[in-house]
């Protein structure tokens, strides 16, 4: 039988690698994608995810997750917690609940310490180093507060077709205290029908919201679209609804499968990379080249991604 991982960005290749191995030897799609997950929010130079993310405004480091198992359809998720190691858990663990599956604040924490999940300080001084930099460059150059956000979303096959999707992330940087975005909103920043395929977002969640985007794709898969037709359709429709609407469109950005292990991703964004596995492919990552109707992506080369390397390791200065 065949399997296969995809998820949003770069930043999941590592994950990847060690969890490829696994699902081809028989771990359940729900293990793989929280244990990608969990390699991204454990590493502190990945910025916008788990521990190293960006703070709020209130230089609060305030992280959503959440999981869905493809073949019960259960949901978990939870949304602007503080201090905790591992969300994407904590949202796994939910989807086991009949009530109650989606926790915020103080609800989720108070959940957090009752079935023993770990804390942990989430806001690195790299972070802080980030929080004083962009507060600086706000005031003397007026720049946006909000650019610079990202969500590792992690789709999975297994061996056995049972579908898993995850995401977590801590959101637009310099975000209201509170503000929760489409990834741990159900349809919005992920979604997945063992049946069909799952499919993950990532972009401005204010925007990936009006489209339900997650869902939509999977709809268009069960409808007999390809993952990459579905990706397009879906982006570019929406994409071109909100310009028309109202003369722009944020980031919008999506991975996702079919219970085939076919893949496909679309983006409205000039670099949207990506990181993939199946049964016929071994861990790669792609970047995306442009809107053109249709998304075009390419395999990164040695030299962009020892170039990842080296920015993500860049001094804050
Ligand atoms: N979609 C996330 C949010 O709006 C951020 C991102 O994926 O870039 O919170």
């Amino acid at each position: 039988m065949s399997w296969g991982i995809i998820a949003t960005w770069r930043m999941a290749l590592e994950g990847i690698e060690v969890s490829s191995e696994k699902i081809s030897k028989g771990m359940s799609a729900g293990d793989i994608v929280e244990s990608v997950v969990k390699a991204v929010e454990d590493y502190p130079l990945y910025k916008s995810v788990g521990y190293g993310g960006l703070p709020n405004e209130n230089c609060e480091v305030e992280l959503d997750a959440a999981f869905m198992d493809g073949n019960s359809l259960s949901i978990g998720a939870v949304a602007g917690i503080k201090d905790f190691k591992n969300p994407v858990s904590m949202a796994k663990r939910l989807s086991e609940e009949k009530y109650n599956c989606f926790l915020v604040g103080t609800g989720a924490e108070e959940y957090g310490d009752e079935n023993g999940f770990e804390r942990k300080n989430m806001l690195t001084e790299r972070a802080i180093s980030f929080y004083n930099k962009r507060k600086k460059a706000i005031k003397e150059k007026g720049l946006s507060p909000y650019d610079g956000h990202d969500t590792v979303g992690v789709v999975a096959l297994d061996i056995e077709g049972t579908m898993a999707v995850a995401t977590s992330t801590s959101g637009l940087f310099m975000k209201k205290r509170g503000r929760v975005g489409d990834s741990p909103i159900s349809g919005s920043g992920f979604y997945v029908d063992s049946n069909i395929g799952g499919a993950a977002a990532t972009g401005l969640g204010e925007d990936l919201m009006k489209g339900c985007v997650s869902y939509e794709i999977v709809r268009l898969m069960g409808e007999g679209h390809s993952p990459q037709d579905a990706a397009d359709r879906t982006i570019m429709k929406l994409n071109n609804e909100l310009i028309r609407r109202r003369g722009y469109a944020g980031d919008l950005s999506v991975v996702c499968m079919n219970n085939k292990g076919q893949w496909g991703v679309a983006t409205n964004i000039k670099e949207f990379t990506f990181s993939v596995a199946t049964s016929n492919e071994k861990p790669k990552v792609y970047i995306t080249k442009n809107l053109e109707g249709k998304t075009v992506y390419e395999e990164a080369d040695e030299e962009w991604l020892k170039g990842y390397i080296k920015k993500i390791n860049k001094k804050v200065e």
